[in-house]
């Protein structure tokens, strides 16, 4: 796949206003790589992701995501997402469906986000704070314009630069290629509920330690899935281990995989007390302050009702801009946490990205339901199907 998308960087249509900087990707996910590229008037850097056209499948409507992911990253143009310049496709031999995408966006030089905690001497609560917060900002403008973005984890958070601003305002959001709308009159990515919330299609998307509950369970969805997943993040980000993990004796089994659906449905993540540290480490969650817990803990309400929405979640104290707040955050040193985050880190990159599988052997019945539901089927057609057997 990789010599592909390299040849596609010679592309004409490609050379009239690009040229390659690096041939090496700056990154890489499940379907795209992403390349520096220099505009040849105006001399400014971009990244450009190139997607492969030849390696996405039509009838699971992966083509189709693409093609809204660059709509959606247009529709959140605002300072906390990755700005997106444009977007065009070359297809191949007069084939639309073949050939590749382009998306030139604005170069985020600092890197991934593990990246750049890797090289901090010292990490503190305030360096995950200042993420953090960056990122529910950033959301809550994404559902403003009625987008959820459903893959936000630490891959899929940038720095602008490599030396950062002070207050953390350099994070941004990227990769909308699993991203909905809530949006009536732009229901693209999917399909809407009769009261606007994005209907379940019978698969789940995203990654798997990731996704939340009512995904899962295949029940209507909207922002609060991204509330969820900033709780994942924010876990993560303090302790350096994930919230929800398969039983080690299952790992990599689909009864690895459903164990840890069921941990996620009952929000069961790995409790705060029972950290096991390493020789003479601390636990993070001691060290860290009490906020930290509560704001994790709000996020990980498996109930949407009782969840918060991003927008409630901004006020929340851990995340407040509070002077004294701030001054004790940087004192809360959490060093180890950045030795279980490479390890995270390693594990992650190994593991082969997944756009979304589709469920099988749920117990739940409306998603085994789903499992067998023709292409065409309507969500509402669907619910009446379940509601009568
Ligand atoms: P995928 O949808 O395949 O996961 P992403 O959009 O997440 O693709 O991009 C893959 C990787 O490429 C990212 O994790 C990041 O390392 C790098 N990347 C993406 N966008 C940019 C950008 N604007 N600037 C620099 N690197 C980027
Ligand atoms: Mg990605």
């Amino acid at each position: 796949m990789e010599e592909n998308l390299c040849a596609s960087l010679t592309n004409k249509k490609f050379l009239e206003k690009y040229e390659l900087v690096q041939p090496t990707p700056l990154g890489k996910g499940a379907f795209a790589s992403v390349y520096w590229v220099r505009d040849v008037k105006t001399k400014e850097d971009w990244a450009m992701k190139v997607v492969d056209k030849n390696h996405l499948s039509l009838e699971d409507g992966e083509l189709q995501a693409i093609r809204w992911e660059a709509e959606a990253q247009m529709l959140c143009h605002e300072p906390g997402v990755v700005e997106l310049r444009e977007s065009f496709e070359v297809s191949d031999g007069g084939d639309l469906d073949k050939g590749f995408i382009y998306m030139a966006m604005e170069m985020c030089k600092g890197g991934e986000l593990f990246d750049r905690i890797m090289e901090k001497s010292c990490y503190t609560e305030l360096d995950a704070i200042l993420v953090v917060r960056s990122i529910a900002k950033a959301l809550a403008n994404c559902h403003v314009h009625s987008v959820v973005h459903l893959d936000l984890k630490p891959e899929n958070v940038l720095y602008v630069d490599k030396e950062g601003e002070p207050d953390g305002e350099s994070v941004k959001l990227c990769d909308f290629g699993i991203s909905r709308t809530m949006d009536p009159d732009h229901p693209a990515g999917g399909e809407l509920t009769a009261d606007g919330h994005c209907a379940p299609d019978g698969r789940l998307h995203g990654t798997p330690g990731y996704i939340a509950p009512e995904m899962i369970n295949q029940e209507p969805f909207d922002g609060k899935c991204d509330v969820w997943q900033l709780g994942v993040m924010a876990y993560i980000l303090i302790s350096g281990i994930p919230p929800f993990e398969e039983p080690q004796h299952l790992e990599g089994t689909p009864e690895g995989m459903e164990a840890m659906f069921e941990y996620i449905k009952a929000g069961d993540y790995f409790p705060f007390d029972e950290y096991q540290p390493m020789g003479k480490e601390a636990n993070p969650w001691e060290v860290c302050s009490k906020d930290a817990r509560d704001f994790v803990k709000k996020c990980l309400i498996p109930s949407t009702k009782d969840r918060p929405s991003m927008k409630e979640l901004l006020v929340h104290p851990w995340i407040a801009n509070d002077t004294t707040r701030v001054a004790a955050a940087r004192e809360k040193v959490i060093n180890p946490t950045k030795t279980r985050l490479r390890k995270m880190m390693m594990r992650a990159k190994l593991q082969k990205g997944i756009r979304h599988c589709i469920i099988v052997n749920r117990l739940n019945k409306a998603a085994t339901a789903f499992a067998a539901k023709p292409a065409n089927m309507k969500y509402s057609e669907m619910q009446a199907a379940v509601a009568t057997n």
